[in-house]
C-alpha cells in the first residue's frame, strides 16, 4: 500500500485471482502512516499544536495525492469526501487527547485504525473504477477481540459469526470485500488493534473463519529467507517452511510475518504464501503444516534490541523455584514477553531475555514484587545487560541430528564472539543463543555459513 502505483498492482493481483474464485482482501495502511498517526497523538498529548496541524496536513496530502493518481477525474469527489471525513474523525480524537493531556489506549486504537480505513477506501474505489465490484469494510464490524487495547486477541467464535455475516453475502454477490487490517472491536463494540504489523494477523483470522483454501500475503520481499539479506549477502529464499518454523522465525526477529499470524491457520491447515508484489513471478515461500525439508537448520535470525536480566538469590534459604515463578508472574503482569530463559546451577542465577523497550515496565514490576527480598538482602540487585543480542537458529530438521549445537558453537567461537546464555527446548526446533551485541552480526554470518544455508 505504499503509493497509488503499489495499490494498482495490489488491485490487479486481487482482480486476477477473483476471476478464478471468491477473494477477500485485507489491507494495511499506506507505508509510514501508522507511525504518523501515533506520532500525531503524542504531539497532541504534548499540546504541540503546530506539529498536530502539520501532521494532519501531511496525512490528508498523502491520501489525496494517492486518490488523484489512482482515480479518473469523474470518480474522485466522493472518495476525497470520504478521506476528509475519516481524517476529521481522527482529528476529533486527537483534539480530545490534547484536552485530556493523555492518550487513553482505547482512543489510540480507534484513532490508529484510520490508516487502514483510508487505504481500504482507496483500494475499493480503485477496484470499482476498474470495473471490479468491491466494497470497503471496517474490521470493527467483523473481527471480535478481547479488550487488550493495542495488542488484542481475536475471539474466534464470535468473529466467525460476525465476519461470515458481513463478508459471505458480499462474496456470494461477487463483490470483493476490502477489509481493514490491524483493527477489530470488543464484544461490546469498543475499538481495538492487534499489535503493530497486525494486518497479517487480521488476514489469517479471516482466512480461518471464512474456511479459505489459502492465504496470500503480498509484501516487498521475495519470501522468508534463510537470514536477513542485509546481514548475510548470500541468504536465500526458502521455498517451503512449516508453520512452526515460520512462527519461531517471526518471534525471533524475522520481520516478514506478524508473529501471531500462523496460529489461526493451524487447525485447518490453511497454507500461506508469502510473496513479493514487486516481483510477482518469483514463487515466494509456502508455509504449510508439513514440508519435505532437508535435515538440519533452515534459517538464522537475530534481534539486537534486547536486554538480558539476571536474578540471583543471595541467601541459600530462599526457594529459587519460587523466586522464578514470582519473577515470571511479574513479567506477565508487566506485559513483557520472555524471549529466552535459562537457569543453571542449583539455587543460582537464572536469566531471561526481553525486548529493550519492555525493560522499564518489566524492571518496575520485578522491583515491586521483590521489594522485601531486595531490601533485606535475600536477593542480589538485578543485573541488566543491554549490550547483548539474540541469535536464533531454527529448523524442524535439527531434531535428532547430533552435532548441530557443537558445530554452531564452534562457528561462533571461531569469530571470537562470546556466548553469554544458551536455550534450546526439547522440541529442538530452535537454538537460542545470547551473545555480546557487537558480535551479533558476525555470529549470524558464521552460523549461516557453517550450516550452509545460503546460495
Ligand atoms: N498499519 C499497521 C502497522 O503499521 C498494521 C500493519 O501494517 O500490518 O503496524
Ligand atoms: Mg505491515
Amino acid at each position: 500500500m505504499g503509493s497509488a502505483d503499489r495499490m494498482r498492482v495490489a488491485a490487479d493481483i486481487c482482480a486476477e485471482q477473483a476471476k478464478q474464485r471468491p477473494v477477500a482482501i485485507v489491507v494495511s495502511a499506506m507505508s509510514k502512516v501508522t507511525d504518523l498517526l501515533l506520532d500525531t497523538l503524542r504531539k497532541a498529548e504534548a499540546e504541540d499544536r503546530a506539529a498536530l496541524v502539520a501532521n494532519l496536513q501531511n496525512l490528508e496530502e498523502r491520501h489525496t495525492q494517492c486518490c488523484m493518481d489512482l482515480l479518473p477525474a469523474g470518480k474522485r469527489e466522493p472518495v476525497l469526501e470520504g478521506i476528509r471525513g475519516i481524517i476529521a474523525e481522527f482529528q476529533r480524537i486527537a483534539q480530545g487527547v490534547m484536552m485530556l493531556g493523555e492518550r487513553p489506549p482505547r482512543s489510540v486504537d480507534e484513532a490508529v485504525a484510520v490508516g487502514e480505513r483510508l487505504s481500504a477506501l482507496l483500494m475499493a474505489a480503485y477496484l470499482e473504477s476498474a470495473g471490479v465490484p468491491a466494497q470497503a469494510v471496517n474490521a470493527r464490524d467483523v473481527v471480535v477481540t478481547d479488550p487488550v487495547f493495542g495488542n488484542a486477541t481475536p475471539l474466534m467464535g464470535p468473529t466467525r459469526e460476525k465476519a461470515r455475516g458481513v463478508l459471505c453475502p458480499l462474496l456470494e454477490k461477487g463483490v470483493l470485500p476490502v477489509v481493514t487490517g490491524f483493527n477489530g472491536a470488543t464484544t461490546d463494540g469498543r475499538p481495538t488493534t492487534l499489535g503493530r504489523g497486525g494486518s497479517d494477523f487480521s488476514a489469517s483470522i479471516l482466512a480461518s473463519v471464512l474456511d479459505a483454501t489459502d492465504l496470500w500475503i503480498w509484501t516487498d520481499v521475495d519470501g522468508i529467507m534463510s537470514a536477513d539479506p542485509r546481514l548475510v549477502p548470500n541468504a536465500k529464499v526458502l521455498d517451503e517452511i512449516t508453520y512452526a518454523e515460520a512462527a519461531e522465525l517471526a518471534y525471533n526477529g524475522a520481520k516478514v510475518l506478524h508473529p501471531r499470524t500462523l496460529a489461526p491457520l493451524v487447525e485447518k491447515g490453511i497454507p500461506v504464501y508469502s510473496k513479493n508484489s514487486f516481483n510477482r513471478a518469483v514463487p515466494g515461500t509456502k508455509i504449510a503444516p508439513k514440508v519435505d525439508a532437508p535435515l538440519g537448520a533452515r534459517a538464522v535470525t537475530s534481534m539486537g534490541n534486547v536486554a538480558l536480566v539476571a536474578v540471583e538469590p543471595a541467601d541459600p534459604e530462599l526457594n529459587s523455584v519460587m523466586v522464578m515463578s514470582r519473577a515470571l508472574a511479574a513479567l506477565a503482569t508487566a506485559g513483557a514477553e520472555v524471549l529466552a530463559m535459562t537457569s543453571s546451577s542449583y539455587r543460582q542465577n537464572f536469566c531471561f531475555l526481553i525486548r529493550r523497550d519492555e525493560l522499564p515496565h518489566a524492571m518496575a514490576a520485578l522491583e515491586t514484587t521483590f521489594a522485601l527480598e531486595l531490601a533485606h538482602g535475600y536477593l542480589k540487585d538485578f543485573d541488566v545487560d543491554e549490550k547483548v543480542g539474540l541469535l536464533a537458529i531454527v529448523g524442524e530438521g535439527m531434531k535428532g541430528s547430533p552435532g548441530m549445537a557443537g558445530r554452531i558453537f564452534t562457528a561462533i567461537s571461531r569469530e571470537q564472539v562470546n556466548i553469554i546464555a544458551i536455550a534450546q527446548g526439547s522440541s529442538e526446533l530452535t537454538i537460542a543463543i545470547v551473545v555480546a551485541r557487537d558480535g551479533l552480526e558476525k555470529a549470524v554470518r558464521a552460523v549461516h555459513d557453517e550450516c550452509q544455508l545460503g546460495n
